[in-house]
């Protein structure tokens, strides 16, 4: 594991399991979000590859005892890929519309949303290759897209 990865891997428990009971740490998830989307436009990736705590995660424990499985062809589709981001945004607005506004209920959504998504990644990357998740993660999709467009602007 890098360097970088043994620091940002305390956020992911610390959201998963502090914001279980102080909801606001899910604006943290927020506040990656627009840190890797504003990195991403000029180093494509790099955030998964280096900073993610959930990529540190993945790289750092479950690559011990993953089955290292081939993942499904199926994964690599870009219909696929921004289908799942499709529906992972649209669930995200959905959720968000319903707290009404109230800041604590929006943090909670970003902390369940955090949840939700590592527990796939647990899955997919103990049954198959460990950062599996990776290859459909809405976030990851997003910041390939963002750094392709930059790349293609600068040649
Ligand atoms: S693809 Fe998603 S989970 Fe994987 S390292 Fe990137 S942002 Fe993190």
């Amino acid at each position: 594991m890098k360097k970088s990865q043994l620091i940002m891997i305390w956020l992911l428990p610390l959201i998963v399991i502090g914001g279980l009971f102080i909801p606001v740490l899910g604006y943290l998830v927020l506040a990656m979000i627009v840190f890797f989307i504003i990195l991403s436009f000029f180093k494509g990736r790099y955030w998964c590859w280096n900073l993610c705590p959930r990529g540190a995660f993945l790289d750092g424990i479950i690559s011990k005892i993953s089955t290292k499985k081939p993942i499904p062809r199926i994964f690599t589709k870009q219909w696929f890929r921004w289908l799942i981001f499709v529906l992972f945004i649209s669930f995200l607005i959905y959720r968000i519309l319903h707290t009404g506004g109230n800041l604590i209920a929006i943090g909670a959504v970003f902390v369940t949303m955090c949840i939700i998504t590592t527990i796939l990644s647990i899955i997919l990357g103990t049954s198959m290759k460990h950062r599996s998740w990776c290859i459909i993660c809405p976030m990851g999709t997003l910041q390939e897209k963002i750094g392709k467009i930059n790349s293609k602007k600068n040649n």
